[in-house]
């Protein structure tokens, strides 16, 4: 008998009919004699929904309040999947964040997990149930609701795979990790397997099947992870640690996100002291910075650019003001409507030539590349938000993704 944590994304619930659809899968999966904790999203775009509904009442609405609000999305779907295992003959209960001891930080909306106390699950399942667990949250020791973050369901379902000593699979409504977005580029290739590294450098550029924190604790732990389509029987994609880092020489996948917005500073004074001086406040507003690029300083002034979230955008802008009047910088922009595309693969470290094609390849189509940035294992470019999906296409076209790889070594 083996453990199982499953995990349910908004789009696998949606309805009540994906919801019986669900239940019907795990009752299989129990009938095959698996222990099943099932870890759910809300339904469909719900936390979208409490979102713009919290911001219809205030511009400013309190971060406690709509970590208790937000929470409510999950604890709709696990009663409901609940219910619909009861009426399927299925013995199952549904637990909170909470309830399933899932203690957290206090920052509200970008909690991070703490510990894990699993016992009263543990206890569940010896009784024989399936426990369905609302993902995306937990308790602080004050007996306060945190959320974890957007998309964070994956993370609850990795965390508590972990926890228990369980593997771990994501249902999703694709059939698993593909080699660039499938709703972007029609051509993209289901991959087989993927390695933390990868998985992690795509996730953390926009690719939204898996969410980055999740990837993360999956390696630290060594939980592989299978992402596989709720709706079919394909065979998915494994995210593993056992793939040799050189197998495959070649670009892995391309990842694309257009929740990007930079911000520059003009006429920044070139002296020690001042990128921190900007992007300590930053980080103590919660700000995660992403591409930096400072140009070679002219006459003793440069210009500094970076990245963060749309959603940052609004609290960064006002930080980064405050700091340009105590530097002495001559001005702040701010520019929305930028995206960001990657190409990541193991390969790229060890073998040259590949930043080269990719810049050819965007130049060819006319695609303008406004900021780089490198990692070992991937190269972002930073370009209009109209061209990415274009630059999606032509980067997959030119590493030749729809190709199939060659057989393992
Ligand atoms: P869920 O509702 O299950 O949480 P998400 O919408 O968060 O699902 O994630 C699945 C989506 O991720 C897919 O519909 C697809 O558009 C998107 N996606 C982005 N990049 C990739 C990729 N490389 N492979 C597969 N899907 C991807
Ligand atoms: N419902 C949450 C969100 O939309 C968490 C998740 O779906 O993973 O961000
Ligand atoms: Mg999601």
């Amino acid at each position: 008998m083996a453990l199982v944590v499953q995990k349910y994304g908004g789009s696998s619930v949606a309805n009540a009919d994906r919801i019986r659809h669900v239940a019907g899968r795990i009752k299989r999966r129990v009938e095959a004699g698996d222990q099943v904790v099932a870890v759910v999203s809300a339904m469909g775009d719900t936390t979208d929904e409490l979102f713009a509904l919290a911001h219809q009442i205030t511009g400013h609405p309190d971060d406690r309040e709509m970590d208790i609000l937000l929470s409510t999305g999950e604890m709709v779907s696990m009663t409901l999947v609940a219910m619909a295992l009861h009426a399927l003959g299925v013995d199952a209960v549904s637990l909170s964040g909470a309830q399933a001891g899932l203690r957290t930080d206090a920052v509200h909306q970008r909690a991070r997990i703490l510990s894990i106390e699993p016992d009263r699950l543990r206890r569940e399942l010896a009784q024989g149930r399936v426990v369905i667990v609302s993902g995306f949250q937990g308790i602080t020791e004050e007996a306060e609701v945190t959320t974890l973050g957007r998309g964070t369901s994956d993370l609850t379902a990795v965390a508590l795979a972990a926890a228990l000593g369980a593997s771990c699979e994501r249902y999703t409504d694709v059939e698993g990790v593909f080699t660039a977005d499938p709703n972007i580029e029609p051509r993209a290739r289901r991959l087989e397997e993927v390695s933390y590294e990868e998985m992690l450098e795509l996730a953390s550029r926009g690719a939204k099947v898996m969410q980055p924190r999740a990837v993360e604790i999956g390696a630290v732990y060594n939980v592989p992870i299978l992402v596989a389509s709720s709706f079919t029987e394909a065979p998915g994609t494994l995210i593993h640690g056992g793939i040799a880092m050189e197998q495959f020489n070649r670009v892995r996948g391309i990842a694309h996100d257009l929740d990007v917005a930079k911000i520059t500073l003009r006429g920044v004074p070139d002296r020690p002291g001042i990128a921190a001086g900007v992007f300590e406040p930053l980080a103590a507003g919660h700000v995660s910075v992403d591409v930096i690029v400072q140009n070679a300083s002219a006459e003793g002034l440069t210009d500094l650019t970076f990245t963060v979230s749309k959603g940052d955008l609004g609290r960064a802008a006002p930080i980064v003001e405050r700091v340009a009047r105590e530097i002495g910088a001559s001005e702040v922009a701010t520019d929305d409507k930028i995206g960001k595309v990657s190409i990541v693969g193991t390969g790229i470290q060890s073998a040259p030539g590949f930043a080269a094609r990719m810049f050819r390849a965007l130049s060819d189509a006319g695609v303008n590349i406004e900021m780089i940035s490198t990692s070992e294992i991937r190269i972002t470019c930073i370009v209009r938000e109209d061209r990415v999906a274009d630059a999606v296409r032509v980067l997959h076209k030119a590493f030749e993704l729809e190709k199939a790889e060659p057989e393992q070594l």
